[in-house]
This record gives C-alpha cells, structure tokens and sequence, in this order.
C-alpha cells in the first residue's frame, strides 16, 4: 500500500465544550457549546460515533439546565476556520454491517434533534467549513449566522455516495424552498463547488451575515436582538404542491440524463426530497435507512477513496526530495497558441514573476497576449480579481517574437505544435540561448520526452509538464520523467506546479502518459464498435451507466476531433493495434464535419450529428453482422480493453500504483468518485481478475470488504 491508500485510524474526537456567556440587557445565560478536535488548522473538525455520543450527552444536560430556567439559548459554534467538516468518512466507510450504519445514523439524528429540541432557542454561529454534518447541525438550530470569511459551506453527500442524511434532505427545502434545495442537495455536489459565506446567505442557509473580526460578539448581540424580539426572521411558507412535484420531477429528468442511474445515491436523496408531506418523525427515519443503505453500497466506498486521494494527492508520491528545486525568478514560454497562452496567465498569477511568450509572428503572439487580457478583464468584471491585481498581472506577461528574450528565464515550458521534429528544433536553439541550469520543460501531449531531449548537450534538464485544457479549471499536471531527467529538474517542475497549486502525479515517459492513454483507448473502442455496424448513438452512450461525464462523441469534439484523432494514431504506432484504426473517423476529421449538435438544453449531453453515421456506413450493415455489438457488448469491449490497458501501465511502471491512475483520471478526465476513478470499478465488476488474474487494489480498500 502506498500513502495514497485510506487506512482506517482511530476517531479523531470532537469535543462539545460548554461555556456560558452573559447576555447583554440582563437577558440570561446563553449556553455556547463549542466544537473542537484539540487539534490545529490542518485537522479539520469531523464528527464520529464517540463525538456524536459526546454531543448527546452535552444536550442532555443543557436539556436539564433549560427546564431549570438556568439558560435562555443556546449558541454552537466551532474551532478556528470550523464549524464542522461532516461526518468522519474513515469511520462510515469501515462500517461492516448495515445495523452498524443505521446506528450510526440514527446517533446523529438523534443528538442533532435533541439539541433543536433543548427548550430554549437554538442558534449556529458559522465561523467555518461547515460541510455536510458539520452544516447539518447549523440546520437543526433554529437560527443561523455566517461569517463573511467562512470557508466552504455545502451538503456535498450525493458527491460521496451519501444522502444529507442527518436532517439536510428534510430541512433544507423547507428552509429555503425546493428548488434552491434540490440545487443544495444535487447540482453542487456534483460539480464539487461549496457555497462561499455570502451565497450561503443570499439563499438563505443563514440569516445574518458578520464580518469576521468581530463575528462572535455581533452573533450574540444579534441573538439578544431575536430574543427582545426585535429582529423576527420571516420563514417562507412550505411551497405549494405543484412547484413541489414539478421541481422534483424536472430533477429527475435531469439525474437521469446526467448520471443514467449509474450510482443510486442522488436518487435516494431527490426520494427524500420529493416527500413534501411527510412530518419530521417520518423523514428522519427514512433518511436513517437511506444512509444505512447507501453506506453498505460499494459506490460509496469507491466515493470516499476517491475523495481521499483527492485531498491526500496534494503531496505527490515518489518526487524528489523538495530542496532539490531550482529558483525559478523568469519565465519562458514558448508558443502563444491555445496552451501557450493559458500557461502564461497560470503562471504570472501564481508564480508572480516575469514570464516571456514567444511565437514566430507578431501576429500570434498579440492574440496570446489578448487571451491573457481578456481572462484577465472577464477575473475583474465578475468581481473575481482586483483591478490593481490585475494590472500586476498584465504587466508581468510580456510577448515577443525574438528568441534572445529567452536568455535571462531559469525555466522555459514550450508549447508549441505537436510536432518533434519542431520541438528538438526548439530545444536545440533554446540551448544555445538559455544558461546550463535552466530548465526545459514540456508541455507534449503524446510525443516521447526522452526523445525530444535525445541530442541535446544537458539532456537531463528536460522534464515534461502536462496541463490538461482548459488549463485554469483542469486541477491535475502528470511530470513526467524522461530517461534522463535529474532530480534537479523533476523536483523544480514539482515545486513550480504546486505553486500553481496543481496536484502532481509522476509518470514516466510513455506514449500519452496516463489520462490520453486510456480516454484515447476509451475514444478508440467506441469508434471501434461503430466501425463494426454499432449504431453510432448506442455505441455513443455505451458508456453511460458508468456516469462519465460526458458521451464519447462529445468528448471528441471538446478536444477537438483532429487532436483526438491524431493522438488515437500516435498511440497505435506506439503501442500497437490494441488502439484500433478508424477510416471513418479518418474522414470526419478531413471533411470538417461536426460529429454532435448543440445539447438541447444547458447541462444536458450533445446528441450525437446523425449525419455522421453514414460516414461510417449502414449500423449493421453488410459484412458487419458477425462483429456488431450492442450497448452492453461495447460497454464490455470498452472495459476488457481498459482493464488491459491498465494492467500493461503498472508492468511498465508508467506510474506507481493503481491509486495513482485513479488520482489521474478523476483529476484529469473527471471520472466520477463512485467509480473510484477506475480501478475499484474494474475491481468489483470482475474484470481486473477476469482479464489479468488479480484485482488492482485489495478487497476492502474501495469496496465493502467481501470477506
Ligand atoms: P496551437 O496550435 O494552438 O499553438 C501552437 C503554437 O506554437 C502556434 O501559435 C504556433 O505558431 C507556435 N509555434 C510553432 N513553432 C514555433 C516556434 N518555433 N517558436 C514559437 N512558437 C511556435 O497548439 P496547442 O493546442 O496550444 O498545443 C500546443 C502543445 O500543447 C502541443 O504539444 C499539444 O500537444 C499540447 N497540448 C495541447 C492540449 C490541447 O487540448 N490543445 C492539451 C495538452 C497539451
């Protein structure tokens, strides 16, 4: 196992500590009950059984002290920079059986009711993360404040594999009204994007909003202020039937859609949702039995590893001791292309130094430097950047046509046309323009690095860094080692992209690296099928019950069928036929022709350009009837081949560990948490043992242990 492997470890406990504070106006005692691990910033606030129990047992006695009149509120809040992160996902997800997970749901409900139920008002002060449980117990107050700086506020459940299980689903559209809740429960989530403290008030998950100097002292005014009664908070009425029933159904049309039932937790959540009659009893106790399901479901334990390498996968694993890292002060690009231009922005931001973009006419380069305008104007218009911050940036990104401006960069990232030929050329010349110790590195999708650098006098001081497109939302870089590539240059290229704050995955220089490699093999596949007389829409949602975040076809068309394509052939010539040949993708490309239209609406998939199928010839039609498949067969084909694939990068060592692969194509390809990424899938679904004769990851790592 690596570091990358969850391994279960004792509960980090939340303590509920108690304190009592005087009200102003000789108003009474206000009970603060503050949750905290003990531990520094690093060590998020989550909560366990043990805590949980801690929480019960804190209620009790408050209960006890309301009905003696002693206090007149009671006030939660939380360490610095947490209310609560959620449940301890370690913990759920070593739950054995199903009446351990309902008791462990039924714990947290119980103590979350208690408190809203203490006797007295109930308020959260928000003063952090408050995600999932840690939100929840916000929600089961009567009244809630947030501080202007408070961190990620979200149900980010149904992106795990969970339901809002611990009052969320059955709180929040009450709170807020359905179809704000439904975007709560279910669109966030998926697209892994937290509320920030004021969002979190304009929808109305709080109700008062402090700045957070002096945030406690303005939330206990504000308290005193709602027991005088002079400040009422208005709660909207329940809304009516048919807004209930019409959002929930056009939810529904939506989930199925987007995830085709490839994972049952959304849909469990929307069920919860959908009950607009039930009473409080009722709907906690399905959500009780919702979790307890869901957390005996391999998809979310696949969800929580995943979630784990994400946040684990900050630090790479097998780059070179840090302190190795060259100063970078300038730097090159090379290209003022598509790529060339994000870097430069990328880079001026995050690294705050000079950095020089070189294209072969002023032309070009003026349209690169335009790009980094207009992202820049488009940070500062939606009031993302700072005019002054922007105004920095712009004036550090300089464009040129002249090679000599090279000479004072210590790091040099070429993106140019993916040619090698045209990059050894550059490289050749950069090394008679730049110092012995700067570094080159590259942005090639598929090219080989150890080639590139062959006839140079310092090979070693080539190293490849992948960005993914587009490059400021894509958060995964793959640095790869060539053959000769030293420490020095492998550690500089791990320094410089986590100040991009990128996550890094060492690969070792292969064709297509990892992410091409298999989404390529995935496009080829695909194509493969069609070739055979698949129709081109079955074979285009063949993948659809894994929940990819995109059809086939419209994948192509994002990177562009022409990249695709090329890629697709590059791959063959490298590693062989088991990327296929596709004469018809081969027209598609030389004709021009689009191969989806528009989506029918936003956030829905683009249906695939009928007219592409005759391109390919009749679906099923002559001499393809031995070898046409349906849906399941390319689906199957589909998996074989990855599950090979696979199998063949670990044996050549193109990363480490399966971990590794899973980190790159969640990162790099979007593949969804509840897949694990991709080995654990493989894993449960047979096919790792099937087609190699051993699973990637033990039993029990991403799955519920079989025994
Ligand atoms: P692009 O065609 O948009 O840009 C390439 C630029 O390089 C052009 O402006 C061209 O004029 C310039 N160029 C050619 N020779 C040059 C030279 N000698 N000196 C300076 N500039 C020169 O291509 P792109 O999509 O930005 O791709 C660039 C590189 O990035 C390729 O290696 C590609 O494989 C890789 N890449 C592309 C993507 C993608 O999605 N497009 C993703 C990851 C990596």
């Amino acid at each position: 196992m690596t570091d990358t492997t969850p391994t279960p470890r004792a509960e980090r406990v939340t303590h509920f500590l108690v304190r009592d504070v005087a009200l102003p106006d000789d108003l009474g005692t206000l009970a603060l009950v503050t949750l905290d691990n003990g531990l520094d910033h690093t060590k998020p606030t989550t909560l366990g059984p043990q805590g949980i129990a801690e929480l019960q047992a804190v209620v009790d006695d408050l209960h006890e002290r309301a009905a003696a009149g002693e206090i007149v509120a009671v006030g939660v809040t939380g360490k610095p920079y947490f209310l609560a992160a959620g449940a301890d996902l370690t913990q759920v997800a070593s739950v054995t059986s199903r009446d351990d997970a309902l008791a462990l749901g039924r714990a947290g409900h119980a103590a979350y009711r208690s408190l809203s139920e203490v006797g007295v008002p109930t308020f959260a002060y928000i003063n952090g993360v408050a995600l999932g449980g840690g939100l929840e117990i916000a929600l089961n107050c009567d009244y809630r404040t947030v501080a202007s700086d408070a961190g990620a506020l979200a149900l980010p459940e149904t992106g795990l594999g969970l339901v809002p299980g611990w009052g969320g689903a059955y709180l929040v559209p009450r709170l807020i009204g359905v179809r704000k809740a439904l975007d709560v429960i279910l669109t966030r989530p998926a697209q892994n994007k937290p509320f920030k403290a004021a969002e979190a008030y304009e929808l109305g998950l709080a109700d008062a909003i402090f700045d957070a100097a002096d945030f406690l002292e303005e939330s206990i005014r504000w308290t005193a202020a709602i027991l005088r009664g002079e400040i009422v908070v208005e709660r909207r009425p329940l809304d009516d039937e048919a807004t209930w029933s019409g959002t929930v159904a056009a939810a529904r049309e939506r989930l199925d859609a987007t995830v085709h039932g490839s994972r049952p937790a959304p849909y469990r959540a929307l069920d919860l949702v959908a009950h607009r009659d039930r009473d409080k009893t009722e709907a906690f106790a399905a959500e009780d039995e919702a979790l307890a399901d869901l957390i005996m479901t391999d998809e979310m334990r696949a969800s929580v590893y995943a979630f784990q390498l994400v946040s684990h996968g900050k630090k790479p694993a097998g780059a070179p001791d840090p302190s190795l890292a060259r100063p970078v002060t300038r730097v090159g690009i090379v290209g003022a292309g598509l790529m060339a231009a994000q870097i430069a922005l990328l880079f001026a931001q995050r690294l705050q130094v000079p950095v020089v973009m070189r294209d072969i006419d002023q032309e070009r380069v003026d349209k690169g430097l335009g790009f980094v305008q207009s992202q820049l104007a488009k940070l500062v218009s939606t009031g993302r950047m700072s005019k002054d911050t922007a105004a920095r940036i712009t004036a550090q990104v300089h464009g040129t046509t002249d090679v000599q401006e090279f000479a004072t960069c210590d790091f040099v990232i070429e993106a140019v046309t993916e040619v090698l030929g045209l990059k050894k050329k550059v490289f050749a010349e950069l090394e008679g323009i730049v110092s012995p110790e700067t570094i080159l590195a590259t942005n090639t999708s598929a090219l080989s690095i150890t080639e590139m650098a062959a006839d140079l006098q310092h090979p070693e001081r080539v190293v490849g860094i992948h960005f993914f497109n587009p490059v400021a939302a894509m958060p995964l870089v793959e640095v790869i080692h060539a053959e000769r590539t030293s420490d020095e240059a492998l550690a500089t290229a791990f320094a410089v992209t986590k100040k991009l704050r990128k996550t890094s995955v060492l690969v070792k220089d292969r064709p297509g690296f990892v992410v091409n490699r298999l989404l390529v093999l995935v496009m080829g596949k695909i194509v493969e099928a069609v070739e055979n007389g698949t129709p081109v829409d079955v074979a285009d949602h063949a993948t659809d019950p894994l929940g990819f975040p995109m059809p086939t076809f419209e994948l192509f068309d994002l990177v562009g069928p022409a990249v695709g394509l090329h890629v697709l052939q590059s791959l063959r010539e490298d590693l062989g036929d088991r990327f296929p040949a596709s004469p018809g993708l081969e027209k598609l490309v030389a004709d021009g022709t689009r191969v989806v239209l528009d989506a029918p609406a936003k956030g829905l998939p683009k249906p695939v350009n009928p007219e592409i199928q005759g391109v390919f010839g009749t679906a099923g039609g002559a001499g393809s009837d031995s070898t046409a498949l349906d849906a399941a067969g390319v689906l199957d084909a589909t998996l074989t081949a990855l599950t090979r694939e696979i199998g063949l990068m670990l044996e050549e060592g193109v990363v480490a560990t399966p971990q590794q692969i899973d980190l790159c194509m969640i990162l790099g390809a979007g593949w969804p948490f509840h897949l694990g990424g991709i080995t654990p899938y493989l894993d449960r679904a047979g096919y790792s043992e099937r087609v190699l004769g051993k699973r990637f990851l033990p039993d029990g790592v991403a799955n519920v242990a079989r025994g």
